[in-house]
């Protein structure tokens, strides 16, 4: 198999790490030098997920909650805009921000060089990793041993994209939920799913008789979607999450929802 080498945007993750500095504590109120930004709604930041991706979004009760939901709340604060969040498929998003009917995608969505030709991506804030889901037991034990195998995807994720490259297109099944690909693999439709790390814990956990593969697929970088023409929130953006990473918010944000391993 074609090894995969993805177009990543590394140098985002240094320039989150070396640029700590952004304005302190005075991007809090948008009077604040750098506030020359414009959202969809005035005063507020209307960001576009897919809530079915545990621990990134995913409803409780009502609520949409998980990483990506806290980021953008502690971004918003920063801002000194009230955040939004409008949940939708996840195959919708990228259009959403490029049509500015929402101002930011926040969805576990990784980086890749096709998104940017419609999206800009902010500096990244978490890594994932695409993993194979399989019954225990089943004869398929690594990423190569899925050639010629039913394989269950998220319609248009990176996962549906490098399985229809490397698998071909006629043995990979798309679903609009992660869920409902992995409830193909439990009831046998498909025998195994490719999908982001962390929501592969939380169905396999949700489950029984799954396992995740040691094998891994693809690593990715995760960031923040936004729209082309608007750069002067893209920079606001980017400041707001440099001093998040910076004072500490971001990691326990995320350990808060990722058990160390
Ligand atoms: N990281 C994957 C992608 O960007 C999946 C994201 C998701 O399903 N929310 O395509």
């Amino acid at each position: 198999m074609k090894k995969k080498i993805l177009s990543l945007v590394l140098v985002a993750a240094c320039a989150l790490t070396i640029c700590a500095c952004g304005s302190g504590s005075a991007a809090s109120t948008s009077e604040s030098s750098d506030a020359a930004f414009t959202t969809v709604n005035s005063g507020v930041l209307t960001m576009a997920t897919n809530a079915y991706f545990p621990p990134y979004e995913y409803y409780e009760g009502s609520e949409i909650v998980g990483i990506d939901a806290e980021i953008a709340k502690a971004v918003a604060d920063k801002l000194g805009l009230t955040l939004k969040i409008e949940d939708m498929e996840f195959d919708s998003i990228i259009t959403a921000v490029s049509t500015g009917k929402v101002d930011m995608g926040l969805a576990g969505m990784t980086v890749t060089e096709e998104r940017k030709q419609n999206v800009n991506f902010s500096d990244t804030y978490a890594t994932g990793v695409q993993v194979v889901i399989v019954p225990e037991g089943s004869d398929i034990k690594t990423v190569d041993d899925l050639q010629g195998k039913k394989i269950g995807v998220q319609l248009a994720t990176t996962g549906d994209i490098y399985c229809c490259d490397d698998f071909g297109t006629e043995n990979v099944e798309e679903y609009n939920k992660g869920n409902d690909a992995v409830m193909a693999l439990v009831s046998g439709k498909v025998d195994a799913v490719v999908i982001d790390n962390e929501p592969a814990k939380s169905f396999v956990a949700a489950n029984e008789g799954l396992t995740i593969l040691d094998s891994e697929y693809v690593t990715e970088e995760y960031a923040a979607a936004l729209n082309k023409e608007n750069t002067a929130l893209l920079e606001a953006v980017n400041g707001a999450l440099a001093e998040l990473k910076a004072d500490g918010t971001l990691d326990s944000i995320i350990n808060k929802y990722i058990a160390a391993e």
